[in-house]
């Protein structure tokens, strides 16, 4: 099941994110009865194929050895295959009953499960190829390395909901948007600026402190969460939650850190990343691979993992359920983009999978309506294609598992179809896929 589930639509608006541009509407689902139900690797989710267990994966950054450990495991333990979330997390399937230990002694030694106690609060979004990517401010990976360690160091922060985030945005704007819990934003090569629920606290800090700063908020929400009952899975569900931890933050700080809160004139929407060829600022090239439906087979990683081995054996894996692969040699990187081409990784920005996302479903989830993972195969070779396109969600029921932040396409199952709507507002409901395909087409133009 998909990072993001059940709730976002149930909520209540509470404000635009940001005070500069809107990054996006903040939601919030009140009154919550019960925990949250986020799987992790340990505690896993009983789904209709089987356990699903999820892996965290700080930053996207995954070593070649890592995925290998992870491919190795999709095909002994599980179902075979590696699913992407819209955290850049990695989820296996249709693990049985008790295989959990073995799998945790895998990630263990594969540096994939540093905490026990920590494994489902590992949820940081980071800025896709920082430090290789132009525009970034500055680089990233030793912060994101950090506040990784400093969240599994400390005891009390193992009682974060699991779906608390931070992002750590690098200056680019890439993954404010998502509206996490803590995030950074680098509005300058030496400057971070710290927001709550995607809203400008006003607080700036050089990078060196934005580690420290991100688990400082974490615990004052922390603290707010358990003084009004424990019941939040995220900032913005708290009682003036984003006012209420900021008061506590900015009070924890050194003063010379803290600025008027909505300082933010550039605050960024979201944005998904290319797919294909990427220029690095170093001269070299990373691919960039659209992953149909978020679902990686073993023969994918296969290439995948070769492909790493060839630059800096490592891949980054994106929110968007795109695959990375960086540092590559012009004529390397031409090899490898055709052996994952080959494979059915997409890298045409023109093909009809770009932008193409969708839930579990049948059969692997009990409340599904459809097959929407075969249902969307089937319509996208078909369906309009175009770098102007809107995204497209499928979902197989009302809990739209999954949903992506930015505007799109929801192709939704019912009893007797797909219902298409777009801006929250049904479009169409049709019986048969050639006329979903068309409403898709014509939705995701707009029209
Ligand atoms: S069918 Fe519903 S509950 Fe199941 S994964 Fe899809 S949206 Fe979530």
């Amino acid at each position: 099941m998909p990072d993001r589930g059940a709730g976002a639509a149930a909520g209540v608006p509470v404000g635009w994110a940001c005070p500069g541009r809107s990054i996006r509407r903040v939601w919030s689902p009140r009154g919550r009865s019960a925990p949250d139900a986020c799987p992790g690797a340990l505690r896993v989710h009983v789904a209709a194929d089987g356990n699903l267990a999820r892996v965290r994966v700080p930053g996207g950054r995954l070593h070649a050895d890592q995925l290998a450990a992870l491919a190795a495991a999709a095909s002994e333990l599980g179902d075979g295959g590696l699913e992407l979330t819209s955290r850049g997390n990695v989820q296996l399937r249709g693990l049985p009953a008790g295989a959990e230990r073995e799998l945790a002694a895998r990630l263990w030694a594969a540096g994939l499960l540093p905490s026990e106690t920590h494994e489902r609060v590992r949820n940081v979004i980071a800025s896709t190829l920082s430090g290789r990517a132009e525009g970034g401010r500055f680089d990233l990976r030793t912060l994101v390395d950090e506040l990784d360690q400093g969240l599994c160091a400390d005891p009390a922060l193992a009682e974060l909901p699991g779906r608390f985030l931070f992002t750590v945005d690098d200056g680019r704007g890439d993954v404010t948007g998502f509206g996490a819990d803590v995030g950074l934003f680098a509005v300058a090569s030496d400057t971070l600026a710290v927001l709550l629920g995607g809203t400008d606290t006003g607080v700036r800090l050089p990078p060196a402190a934005g580690a420290g700063t991100a688990l400082r908020a974490a615990r004052a929400f922390l603290a707010e969460y358990t003084a009004q009952g424990g019941t939040a899975w995220r900032l913005t569900e708290l009682d003036d939650g984003v006012p209420r931890v900021a008061h506590r933050l900015r009070s924890a700080l050194d003063p010379a850190f803290v600025g008027s809160p909505g300082g933010l004139a550039d605050a960024p929407a979201p944005t998904r990343p290319p797919v294909g060829r990427i220029a690095q600022i170093d001269g070299r090239l990373a691919l960039a691979l659209m992953v149909p439906l978020g679902r990686l087979t073993l023969a994918q990683v296969d290439v995948l993992e070769a492909a790493a081995r060839a630059g800096a054996h490592e891949i980054n894996i994106t929110p968007w359920r795109t695959v990375v692969v960086p540092d590559l040699g012009t004529g390397e990187a031409e090899r490898r983009l055709a052996a994952l081409t080959g494979e059915g990784l997409v890298a045409d920005t023109s093909a009809g999978w770009v932008g193409v996302t969708g839930c579990t479903g049948r059969p692997g989830c009990a409340k599904a309506l459809a097959d929407v993972r075969a249902d969307a195969n089937r319509v996208h070779p078909v369906a309009a294609p175009g770098p102007a396109g809107l995204p497209v969600h499928w979902v197989g029921c009302e809990r739209r598992c999954g949903r992506p932040v930015d505007r799109h396409v929801e192709v939704l199952a019912t009893v007797d179809g797909y219902q298409v709507s777009l801006d929250g507002r049904p479009r169409s409901r049709s019986a048969t896929l050639d006329e979903t395909a068309a409403a898709i087409a014509a939705a995701r133009r707009g029209t």
